[in-house]
């Protein structure tokens, strides 16, 4: 037994980089500092310190939200799993997104067929990280101007992460 794995630090390639693994909240989009001098080993605790209500997640650190971002959890099946405090502004309350189909509040320009492979592929586990034009069917949708989506894989437990961008304010 001597064949040690190698090393992942030293020398990183730009890949590997890119495939860089952050944790951020499902609700209020902190990222958590796994190194924090309290709590339990770094990488086992599963609640966020910042707002007590959100579950860490892990996906790339190109993928990651910025807090205050509007971003929905969605699984393979295309079922919301979570939406973030902003989102609910975009889409409305967590109580009534989780569970229900993602096609319910986001369709796409470029077609659902397309949307859907995107987040089968990243929910089933995919590194690659897509930005592909929205359109949002929440309650204010109406007031939205066409909107932006970053998909990218996350978990534990896998899913897609889908970070939405654009004028949510947006004016006639
Ligand atoms: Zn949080």
């Amino acid at each position: 037994m001597s064949a040690e794995p190698t090393s992942l630090t030293g020398t990183l390639t730009s890949d590997e980089l890119r495939a860089e693994r952050v944790r951020f909240c499902s609700r209020c989009g902190a990222a958590s500092d796994a190194r924090g001098p309290s709590g339990p080993e770094p990488g086992l605790e599963r609640v966020c310190v910042e707002c007590g209500m959100g579950v860490l997640l892990t996906c790339a650190r190109e993928a990651m939200p910025d807090r205050s971002d509007v971003f929905l959890v969605v699984t393979e099946d295309l079922s919301i799993s979570a939406v973030s405090e902003a989102g609910e502004g975009v889409f409305g309350s967590e109580a009534s997104l989780v569970g229900s189909s993602l096609l319910s509040s986001i369709s796409s320009p470029l077609g659902d067929d397309k949307l859907t492979r995107l987040i089968a592929e990243a929910a089933t586990g995919s590194r690659e990280v897509h930005t592909i034009p929205l359109y949002a069917a929440g309650p204010r949708a109406r007031r939205f101007r066409r909107l932006d989506g970053r998909i990218a894989t996350c978990g534990p437990p896998r899913a897609a992460l889908i970070v939405v961008a654009g004028r949510f304010d947006g004016r006639r």
